[in-house]
This record gives structure tokens, sequence and C-alpha cells, in this order.
């Protein structure tokens, strides 16, 4: 048995056991392979994942709070992952831990289109935010990063890159509109916490909620309701969670199956 695993802290919410457990048996590997959740506290991280490959694991997905302490565990890193500064996939081959980052990819396939050229705005300067950022220059968007802790965002694009700013354009002229923070994760209103403002989205524009957990967010909601075109968290975790599995075993994800499991 092949086994494979999300670490975080708390994990019990986490999509990804259902969602990766439906792959493997839309792929036929059920039999062979399995997908389970592992609560670890951030002081045991070090030691569960040494444990691992002798207990059968090939590969693993860590979600929060684990994702840059993962890092600095592996013996290998790619080149996104030291670059972003996070990992959210390892893999446990020939005694070694290597550490990869599908978030960044992961956003970028579940855009509608190519964000070159494009003008953007990206709210929040953590994690998931770091990943957005070196995404989306990556790919030839123009970036400009709001944040409640203005430092925080400085410190971001200086890394990874993109503009820093106060406050978004007032007449918010923006292609595509990114929440990275996690205001709306426990119900908080989005519109008093964030520089936005209901009813002046348009149709033009696609926003992004990286949040999870009601279908829509305020955020979405209000977006759809002006007619921007909109993409929701599931559909990132399921792009990133296609391309882990897609390391781990080298078969095409599939997607669909993916989709409809981490919907359910
Ligand atoms: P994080 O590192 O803790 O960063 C939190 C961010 O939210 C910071 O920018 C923080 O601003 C901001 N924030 C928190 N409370 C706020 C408030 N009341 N008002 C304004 N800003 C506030 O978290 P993260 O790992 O980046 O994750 C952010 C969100 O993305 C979470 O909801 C997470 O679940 C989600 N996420 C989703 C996916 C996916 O696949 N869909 C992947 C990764 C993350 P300060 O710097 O000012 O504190």
């Amino acid at each position: 048995m092949r086994r494979l695993a999300v670490l975080g802290y708390p994990v019990s919410h986490s999509r990804s056991p259902a969602m990766q457990s439906a792959a493997l048996a839309e792929l036929g590997l059920a039999g062979e392979w399995t997908y389970e959740a592992i609560k670890v506290a951030p002081d045991e991280l070090a030691e569960r994942v040494a444990a691992m490959p002798g207990e059968g694991f090939v590969g693993a997905n860590v979600t929060v709070p684990h994702k840059e302490a993962a890092l600095a565990l592996a013996d290998e890193l790619s080149e996104t992952a030291r670059e972003i500064g996070a990992a959210n996939t390892l893999v446990f081959e020939g005694g070694a831990v290597r550490a990869e980052n599908t978030d960044a990819e992961g956003l970028l396939r579940a855009l509608p289109a190519s964000s070159s050229g494009k003008r953007t705005l990206v709210l929040g300067a953590g994690g998931a935010a770091r990943a957005v950022v070196w995404a989306l220059v990556r790919e030839g968007a123009r970036v400009e990063v709001w944040n409640r802790t203005v430092l925080s965002a400085r410190n971001l694009c200086e890394e990874v890159g993109g503009t820093p700013i106060p406050n978004p354009d007032p007449k918010f002229e923006y292609d595509l509109v990114v929440n990275a923070t996690s205001v709306g994760l426990q119900g908080e209103d989005t519109f008093e916490r964030l520089p936005l403002t209901a009813h002046r989205f348009r149709e033009w524009q696609t926003v992004v909620d990286l949040v999870y957990g009601s279908e829509p967010t305020p955020l979405l909601a209000a977006a759809a309701a002006d007619g921007a075109k909109v993409v929701d968290g599931i559909e990132i975790l399921v792009q990133q969670g296609a391309l882990s599995l897609e390391i781990w075993t080298g078969r095409e994800a599939p997607i669909e199956t993916m989709r409809e499991a981490a919907r359910r």
C-alpha cells in the first residue's frame, strides 16, 4: 500500500482526503494507494515527517500552519517552492524528502484567462498571498498588494515582486482582484474589513476568493451579482490538489471527479 496524507493543525475540516480518495478510486488505484488526514502540532512536524517513509508514505500535502516549516525539513526543493518560501507538497523518494509548491500553478490554472499584462489587486500578505503574488508576477501581471499590516505587504513585494499600495485605486480599475486574506473565514464582514465596495464590480473583472467554507462567499456573491467572473477557493484547492496527485502518481488527475468530491 502506498500512503498519502495531508498534514495540518487543525486538519479535520480539510476536503483533501475526500477529493484525493475519489481521484485515486477513479484512476483505479484505490486498492494500492490511500490518502488520509493527520493532525500534527507544529512541534511534532519534524518527527512526523521523518517517520512517514518508514510507515509506507510516499507523499503528503502540508497545510496551515506547516507550509514554511515543511520547506526547512526537505532535502531537496523545487525552484518554485524555494522562491515562494513555502511548500504544500512533499515527495518521499529514495530516502530523501522533496518539497514542491503547487499552490502557485493551481491558482493560474483556476483563472479563466491568462493574467499576462492584467492589472491585478491582491489583498493580503500572508502565506497564501506569497504564492499568489509570485505566480501572477511570473505570469506577467501588474500586481498591486494591499494588506492591513502595511509592512508585511512591503516585505512580501521585496521578496516575490509586486508593488505595495496603501489603498487601492479609487476608480477600482483592476482586471483581476484576489482575496488572499482570511477575511470571510469566520463570517467577518468582507466589505468592512477589506478596501472593497459592493456594487462596484464590473463585467470585465475577475474576482477570486481563496477563502472557502460557505459557497459562495459574500465577496463572490457580490461580484457575481455585479456581473463579474468569479473563481472560488474550492476551484483553487482542486487545481493544486490535481497537480500534487500528478507529481505522486505520474497519472493525469481526474479533475471533474476531484471537483465533485471537493464540493460535495
Ligand atoms: P495567513 O498567513 O495567516 O495570512 C492571513 C492574511 O489575512 C494576512 O494578510 C492578514 O493581514 C489578513 N487578515 C486576517 N484577518 C484580517 C482582518 N480582520 N482584516 C484584514 N486582514 C486580515 O493565512 P494564509 O495561509 O495566507 O491563508 C489566507 C486564507 O487563504 C485562509 O482563509 C486560507 O484558508 C485560504 N487559503 C486557501 C487556499 C485554497 O486552496 N483555496 C490555499 C491557501 C490558503 P495582517 O498581515 O494584517 O495580519
